[in-house]
């Protein structure tokens, strides 16, 4: 076995690419990842590449990060061929290739900016995860939703567990173009108190301190989405838990100090 296959962190990369591609959340070589290294991944670098964006919490770093065009079901069985690791700049402005894929995801750019912002604010907190699950992406469609602050009102207080894994509510960020790095940037703007940041029509962004935790954070989202949707179908106006039984739970499981109503 190679240095690279023994990385900490790749069997993680695996088995959640695995469930994306189970879930149907990644179509196609739809959605990404990254993670950060605690520890720099020994290994000479290759050329140095311009960052269009400067992560000086980055620097040094070594990041894994989905190669482009790779399928999740397939990244599931051949994780050495489609994620690459790569090291950050010491003054924060470049990358360069350390292992594995040699062609990272277009969205490199766009993590590193969210990255950047995940290490100042939440350092525990070294995956990123975006991918395209439906009940989430159909909420942005919904003229009675509209910005983050109303999805997270109307959809977190459908089950009673949701709001206690994401008192801080969602973000949410207006149309941008997919993979641009404006996307990142906009969702910089928001993971220092938000660990799920929905794409407006594309998809929703997940952050936690391994991929299986941002997974979990992005089944709680997709679940109660999946009620919100199954009482619209059936004609029943949702509504959710009354403000008094949110505020009562969220003080038996000390969760009060985190919530943004
Ligand atoms: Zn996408």
């Amino acid at each position: 076995m190679s240095l690279f296959d023994q990385m900490p962190g790749l069997a993680d990369f695996a088995t959640t690419a695995h469930w994306l591609s189970l879930r149907g959340w990644s179509e196609g070589a739809g959605g990404n990842m990254s993670v950060r290294l605690e520890h720099p991944f020994d290994a000479r670098p290759g050329e140095e590449i311009d960052l269009p964006v400067h992560v000086p919490h980055l620097a040094g770093m070594s990041i894994m990060f989905t190669g482009s065009g790779t399928r999740a079901r397939e990244t599931a069985l051949h994780p050495a061929r489609d994620i690459g690791v790569y090291q950050i700049g010491a003054d924060g402005k470049s990358y360069a290739w350390l292992a594995g894929n040699q062609k990272p995801t277009i969205e490199l750019p766009a993590h590193c900016a969210i990255h950047n912002a995940l290490a100042k604010h939440r350092p525990e907190d070294r995956a990123i995860m975006h991918t395209h699950p439906a009940n989430l992406i159909a909420l942005c469609h919904d003229p009675k939703l509209g910005d983050g602050a109303k999805i997270s009102d109307t959809i977190l207080r459908l089950q009673s567990e949701a709001l206690l894994h994401l008192p801080e509510g969602i973000g949410y960020v207006p149309h941008q173009f997919p993979g641009s790095l404006d996307l990142g940037l906009a969702s910089a703007k928001l993971v220092d108190r938000h660990r799920l940041v929905l794409w407006h029509m594309h998809g929703c962004l997940a952050t936690g301190k391994d991929l299986a935790t941002a997974f979990d954070y992005m089944e709680y989202f997709e679940k109660c989405a999946g009620i919100y949707w199954a009482l619209r179908a059936a004609g029943i106006n949702p509504v959710g838990m009354s403000d008094e039984d949110i505020k009562k739970t969220l003080i038996h499981f000390g969760q009060l100090d985190r919530y943004r109503p």
